[in-house]
């Protein structure tokens, strides 16, 4: 069946497809409180296409990365992945759990998702059971975590995106990745526009909300330079040195959406995945993509207005 998995998630959209068994996980993983009969956990991975970010890179379209590279995968391509394979799996007798994150669905509190508006998120959901994906990625032998926290492949980088099947199938595992792609250059903290990569690492969901919706308008052509009129620090804002906290990311949010949303009440990145765009120009200069190109992603300087084009 292993070989059927792989054949059918690769004919179906799939670029990477690993297996991790049970007892990778902790008895109290949210796994065996979603299924507990899970035997194997097995994770696809989805490349989101290189030219989905040309015009993000060159500042020329917007809707390009958000719906081919966030939207069509997630709710299209990915869960017919899923179901495909699932129902292969179903044919044979075994249970497949198809698991893909439920964006607007959170148990924090005061949490939110950039990819969303912030006023579409549940916030402080107990009952409901989501696993670690990006755990679970690393464990099916996808690839490892970076400095920002984004998954990072050989093949791709950052530029992934990935779902699981639980199984009670027991199926051959896949090794995990000694880490060998994240080298800490710090340089996914540098290009991000708002400053939201933390100094330890990790995103900071807010500050990365305010930013991926286009807050930075030196990164953003659609912002009109008296933007952000009613905000006293509107330049430290609209520099991206603005610290915020939710209530002044939400304040922020309400005033800068200046470009229309993506169909599943996905956001526009307006930031483009800036961290995620230095990260792989960097692996890909290091030689380090199994994928490789004839041209380098990056061709040429990266633009940015000038600041002093906003003040008065
Ligand atoms: S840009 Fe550098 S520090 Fe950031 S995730 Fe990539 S390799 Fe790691
Ligand atoms: S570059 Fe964009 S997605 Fe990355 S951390 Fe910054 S705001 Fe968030």
């Amino acid at each position: 069946m292993r070989n059927k998995i792989i054949a059918l998630a690769k004919s179906t959209g799939a670029d990477l497809v690993g297996f991790a068994p049970a007892s990778r996980f902790d008895k109290e993983d949210e796994i065996f409180k979603i299924f507990p009969d899970t035997k194997t956990v097995i994770g696809f991975g989805f490349r989101v296409l290189r030219g989905s970010y040309r015009g993000v890179e060159e500042g020329t379209t917007y809707y390009q990365y958000s719906t081919m590279g966030v939207e069509n995968l997630e709710e299209t391509v990915m869960p017919m992945c899923q179901i495909r394979v699932a129902m292969m799996m179903e044919e044979e007798g075994a249970i497949a759990v198809p698991q893909r994150r439920h964006q607007q669905i959170m148990k924090e509190e005061n949490s939110t998702n950039p990819e969303k508006d912030y006023t579409e998120i549940f916030r402080g959901v107990e009952n409901e059971h989501q696993m670690n994906f990006a755990d679970a990625a690393v464990k099916c032998g996808l690839g490892e975590i970076g400095f920002s926290g984004a998954l990072l492949t050989d093949e791709f980088g950052p530029f992934v995106r990935y779902c699981f099947i639980l199984t009670d199938a027991e199926l051959e595992e896949t090794p995990v990745k000694t880490p060998h792609l994240c080298d800490n250059c710090g340089k996914c903290k540098k290009a991000c526009p708002g400053n939201a990569i933390k100094d330890e690492g990790g995103i900071e969901p807010w500050q990365c909300a305010t930013y991926y919706n286009g807050a930075n308008g030196t990164k953003n052509p659609f912002m009109a330079p008296d933007h952000f009129a009613d905000f006293e620090n509107r330049i430290e804002i609209i520099s991206g040195e603005a610290k915020v906290d939710p209530e002044l990311a939400k304040k922020i949010l309400d005033a800068c959406y200046c470009y229309p949303p993506i169909g599943h009440k996905y956001r526009s990145s307006i930031c483009g995945r800036a961290c995620d765009r230095a990260c792989y120009v960097h692996l890909e200069e290091k030689g380090l993509l199994t994928k490789a190109f004839q041209t380098p992603f990056r061709k040429r300087e990266e633009w940015k207005f000038d600041v002093e084009d906003f003040k008065e």
